[in-house]
C-alpha cells in the first residue's frame, strides 16, 4: 500500500511510483489534485489497475454539497486507465447528484446501489426557536452527561466563540480560522475524551471518526439536507442511542438568502472578469486594479470562473482563460441549485413527518420501506428532550374534533380556506400546528398542491384530508395526540410574565422533569421496575408497529398501569385509558409484564435486556387473548407503514420452525450482548417470527420478508440464513 500526497519528499514520491509500476503495491491512493501534475497521468495508465475506487464521489458533482473542482476532472483521465471498473463511492448523493457523478465520469449504464441511509439510533428533532434563546437552550440540553460527547454546528466562527463562552469548560471550538497546530489539538482532544464538546463550523468532522458521539446540534438551519444529514451522521457511530437536536426559524432562511448573495457574485461581475482573461496567465493583482473591484469581491469572481470551467490558475495563482464560453447558463443553473437546497432544507425543518424517513426518501432509497422511525420529534414527541408537548386542554380539544367533522366529507380542502370558513377564532400558526398534531397522530394527511394566480405567479399550498384511520375515528374515542408547546401558547397562558422568554423553554423543560422525577419517586422500587419494562415494551411494540410510542400506550395511561398493576383483562379494562380496542391488542402482553415479579428487585442489565422478549414470549403463550393486529388497510397513506402479519402463537409452530425460533433466538440474544444493544435493534419480534413462518434460504428470500431493512440484511443476513439452512 502506498499513499502520494503533497507531505511527501521526492524521492518519496518517485518510491511510491515504481512500486506501483512494479506492481508491489495492491493499493495506491491519491487525491484527484494529484492528476493535474504533469505527466502523473501517463505513469499510472503504463500499468492499467484493476479497480478505480472514487471515494466522496459526491464532490464530482456540482450538485454536491462540497463540490471540488478537481474531483470533476477527474473523468478526464479515466479513459486511459480502462478497462478497470469503476466504484464511486458517497455517503451523501441526492438522485440529481447521483446522475450527475456517472455523467461526469462518463460511465456507461452503471448500476447503482442505493441504501443504508437509514440510521436506527438516532433520535433527531427540529425545534423552532427564535436566535437570541438557542445558545442558553443548547448549554441546557447538554447540561445532561448523557448527552456527551458533542458536536454543536454553528453558523460562524464569532457565533462559535459566543456559544464556547455559555458552554464553558470542557468545551472547545473549531474553525477555519485557527492555527492547524490547535485545530489538530481539538481533534486530538476530542476523541481522547480530554474535550467533551466541539463547537465548530462545518469544517469541522471531515475524516473524525469518534463513534461515542452522544448529541449533535445544529443552532442554525444548515444550507443543505445533504450536509444536515453528513453531520447528524457523526452522532452514535457506535450504533447506542443518540440524539440530535436543529434550532431554526424563518430568520434562518434570511441568512441563508444573505450568504448566497454574498458568495455567488452577480453573473456580470464574473462576465467582467471574463473578458480581461486570455490563454496567457495574468497575474490576479493586476487584473483586480483594471477591474476596480475589492480582493473579496474578485478573489469570488474568479472562483466561480475556475470552479465553472472558464478559467485556471497555475500554482502560483495566475490565472487564464479555458477558452469555454458556456459558464454563464451553468453559473445561473447551479444559483438556481442553491436556492433549491435551501428550499429543500427549510422544507424538511416544517414539514410534519418522520424525520428519518423524510431523510431517507431525499437520497431516493426506495427500497427503505419509510417506516416511521418511533425516535423523533414527529413519531415519539413525549420521548424529545428539546421541545415540550402536552396534551390538548379541552377547548383545544373542541376545537380539534370540529377540524376532524370538517374533513369528513371525504373530499380535501385547502389548509388556509378551511381555517377561515372554520373560524375557530385561532390564528394561521395555531391551526397549522393542530393540523400538525393531528398529522403527527395519523388522522390527517397534508398534501402540497399549487395553482397560478391571476398575476400568473404559481402560489404553492396544502390540503388536508382525513387517513383512513381518521375517517374510521369515532366520536367516542379519545384524540390520542399532543400540542407543542409553543412560545406564544406557554405566554398566552400567562401566569409566567416574571420569567423572562429567554428560558421559558428551559424552564418548561426543567419543570417537565421536575414532574417526571416527583412521579418516579412516588413509585416503589417494584413500580418503577415495572415502569421501566412496560416503557420497553412500548418502545418495541412501537418500533415494531411503525407507530409512535404514546400511540401504544400514552404517559397517563402508563402511570395507570403502574398503579393499578392490572393481571388478568377484566382489571386492565378498569384502568383510565384501556378501551376494548386496546385491551384487545395489547392486554395480554400488557398483563404478561404485570404479571411477572421474577427480577422485580433486580436493576440495570437484567432488569433492561429481556423486557421485549419476554413480553414477546409470554405474550404468546397466552391464550385467553388472540394477538391480531387491524387491518393495515389504508393507512399506508400517511406513513407507508409496513406492518407485519399476525403473529401466530407459539404453539402454532411446527417442532422444526420451534427449533429455528429457538436458534434464531439464541443468535439474537448473543448479538445483542456482543453489541451491548436492546435484543429487538437486531431484529424485532415480528421480524423474528416472519423469519421462522417464511424461513429464508438466501439473501434475496430474506429481501421479500416485509420489515427487515436492507441495513439489518447487511449486517446479519448471512448469518440469519446460515441458521435457517441448519
Ligand atoms: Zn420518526
Amino acid at each position: 500500500m502506498a499513499r502520494i500526497h503533497s507531505g511527501l519528499s521526492r524521492d518519496e514520491s518517485r518510491q511510491a511510483c515504481r512500486d506501483y509500476l512494479d506492481g508491489n503495491l495492491h493499493f495506491l491512493f491519491i487525491a484527484p489534485e494529484r492528476m493535474r501534475v504533469p505527466n502523473f497521468p501517463g505513469m499510472l495508465a503504463k500499468r492499467k489497475p484493476a479497480l478505480i475506487a472514487i471515494d466522496e464521489a459526491h464532490c464530482i458533482s456540482q450538485w454536491g454539497h462540497d463540490f471540488r473542482p478537481d474531483y470533476r476532472t477527474l473523468g478526464d483521465y479515466l479513459p486511459a486507465l480502462r478497462p478497470a471498473p469503476i466504484i464511486a463511492l458517497t455517503a451523501t448523493a441526492t438522485p440529481s447528484v447521483q446522475k450527475d457523478i456517472a455523467v461526469q465520469l462518463q460511465l456507461q449504464q452503471p448500476a447503482l446501489f442505493i441504501h443504508g441511509f437509514r440510521r436506527h439510533n438516532l433520535a433527531i428533532e427540529v425545534v423552532e426557536m427564535s436566535k437570541p434563546r438557542r445558545n442558553e437552550f443548547t448549554a441546557s440540553i447538554l447540561k445532561s452527561p448523557a448527552s456527551r460527547p458533542a458536536i454543536v454546528y454553528v453558523p460562524s466562527r464569532k457565533a462559535a466563540e459566543e456559544l464556547a463562552s455559555v458552554l464553558g469548560r470542557s468545551t472547545a471550538v473549531y474553525h477555519a480560522g485557527l492555527e492547524p497546530s490547535v485545530r489538530e489539538r481539538v481533534q486530538r482532544h476530542f476523541l481522547s475524551g480530554k474535550l467533551e464538546v466541539v463547537v465548530a463550523t462545518i469544517a469541522f468532522g471531515m475524516g473524525i471518526d469518534k463513534a461515542d458521539v452522544r448529541t449533535v446540534v445544529h443552532t442554525a438551519l444548515p444550507g443543505s439536507v445533504e450536509a444536515y444529514y453528513q453531520e447528524i451522521g457523526r452522532a452514535g457511530r457506535d450504533g447506542k442511542p443518540s440524539r440530535t437536536v436543529l434550532l431554526h426559524s424563518y430568520a434562518d432562511r434570511k441568512m441563508h438568502d444573505f450568504f448566497l448573495e454574498r458568495d455567488y457574485p452577480a453573473a456580470t461581475e464574473l462576465g467582467r472578469l471574463a473578458t480581461l482573461l486570455n490563454d496567457g496567465f495574468q497575474m490576479p493583482e493586476l487584473l483586480r486594479q483594471k477591474l476596480r473591484m475589492d480582493t473579496e469581491s474578485f478573489n469570488r469572481a474568479a472562483e466561480k470562473l475556475v470552479s465553472q470551467g472558464a478559467a485556471v490558475f497555475d500554482i502560483g495563482g495566475n490565472i487564464r482563460s479555458t477558452g469555454q464560453n458556456t459558464w454563464r447558463s451553468s453559473y445561473d443553473t447551479q444559483l438556481a441549485f442553491r436556492h433549491s437546497q435551501i428550499d429543500r432544507m427549510v422544507a424538511f425543518a416544517e414539514s410534519p413527518q418522520c424525520r428519518m424517513s423524510a431523510l431517507v426518501e431525499h437520497f431516493g432509497d426506495t427500497a427503505d420501506g419509510h417506516r416511521p422511525c418511533g425516535q423523533c420529534d414527529f413519531c415519539s414527541p413525549e420521548q424529545a428532550t428539546a421541545q415540550t408537548f402536552r396534551p390538548p386542554t379541552e377547548q383545544e380539544h373542541r376545537q380539534l374534533r370540529s377540524i376532524l367533522q370538517s374533513l369528513q366529507g371525504g373530499t380535501s380542502r385547502a389548509v388556509g380556506k378551511l381555517h377561515s370558513d372554520l373560524a375557530l377564532g385561532i390564528d394561521r400558526k395555531q391551526f397549522d400546528s393542530y393540523l400538525d398534531a393531528l398529522t403527527r397522530a395519523g388522522l390527517v394527511m397534508l398534501t402540497p398542491d399549487t395553482f397560478t394566480n391571476s398575476e400568473g405567479v404559481l402560489i404553492t399550498f396544502k390540503r388536508a384530508s382525513l387517513t383512513h384511520e381518521g375517517r374510521t375515528l369515532s366520536d367516542s374515542e379519545p384524540l390520542e395526540l399532543l400540542l407543542k408547546g409553543s412560545e406564544n401558547q406557554k405566554a398566552a397562558r400567562g401566569g409566567t410574565k416574571t420569567r423572562s422568554s429567554g428560558d421559558s423553554a428551559r424552564g418548561q423543560a426543567v419543570k417537565r422533569s421536575a414532574a417526571k422525577r416527583t412521579e418516579a419517586a412516588a413509585y416503589t422500587p417494584e413500580q418503577k421496575h415495572l415502569d421501566a419494562r412496560l416503557r420497553e415494551w412500548r418502545k418495541a411494540e412501537a418500533a415494531s408497529n411503525g407507530r409512535p410510542a404514546f400511540f401504544v400506550l400514552t404517559e397517563a395511561t402508563l402511570a395507570n398501569i403502574v398503579l393499578a398493576r392490572p393481571t388478568t383483562l377484566s382489571r386492565l379494562l378498569n384502568v383510565p385509558g384501556i378501551g376494548q380496542e386496546k385491551a384487545d391488542r395489547f392486554g395480554a402482553a400488557i398483563c404478561s409484564i404485570c404479571a411477572d415479579r421474577t427480577d422485580a428487585g433486580g436493576h440495570g442489565k437484567s432488569s433492561m435486556q429481556p423486557a421485549s422478549e419476554r413480553v414477546a414470549t409470554s405474550a404468546s403463550h397466552s391464550k385467553s387473548v388472540s394477538r391480531t393486529e387491524e387491518a393495515p388497510a389504508s393507512s399506508s397513506e400517511t406513513f407507508h407503514r409496513q406492518r407485519t402479519t399476525t403473529s401466530a402463537p407459539a404453539e402454532a409452530l411446527a417442532p422444526e420452525q420451534q427449533q429455528l425460533d429457538q436458534r434464531l433466538r439464541d443468535w439474537r440474544k448473543a448479538a445483542s450482548e456482543e453489541l451491548n444493544l436492546p435484543q429487538f435493534f437486531i431484529l424485532g419480534s415480528s421480524a423474528l417470527r416472519s423469519i421462522v413462518l417464511a424461513r429464508p434460504r438466501n439473501i434475496t428470500q430474506l429481501r421479500a420478508i416485509p420489515g427487515i431493512g436492507l441495513e439489518k440484511i447487511e449486517k446479519y443476513g448471512a448469518s440469519i440464513c446460515e441458521i435457517c439452512n441448519t
